[in-house]
């Protein structure tokens, strides 16, 4: 029998409440439902099911949310 582990990420989301200006892009590219909207702000929800993609600080155009990635470091 075969086990498939899968990795844990060690994730850490950071989002700039001054920078972001709500436009909903990394709610709207986020695969795993980790960012909902609150007050017009993005904010993190379930930072568990983050996969370190990286698709939402990608399209951010106000490079309001950085994803660090703290098992590649
Ligand atoms: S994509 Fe950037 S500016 Fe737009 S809601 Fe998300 S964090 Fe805010
Ligand atoms: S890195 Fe990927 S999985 Fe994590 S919050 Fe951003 S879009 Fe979602």
């Amino acid at each position: 029998m075969t086990l498939t582990v899968k990795e844990k990420k060690d994730v850490e989301i950071e989002i700039s409440e001054a920078w972001c200006k709500g436009c909903v892009i990394c709610v709207d590219y986020c695969p795993h439902d980790v960012l909902i909207m609150e007050r017009g702000k993005a904010k993190v929800a379930n930072l568990a099911a983050c996969t370190a993609c990286m698709l939402c600080e990608l399209h951010c155009p106000d490079f309001a949310i950085v994803v660090r990635d703290k098992s590649k470091e």
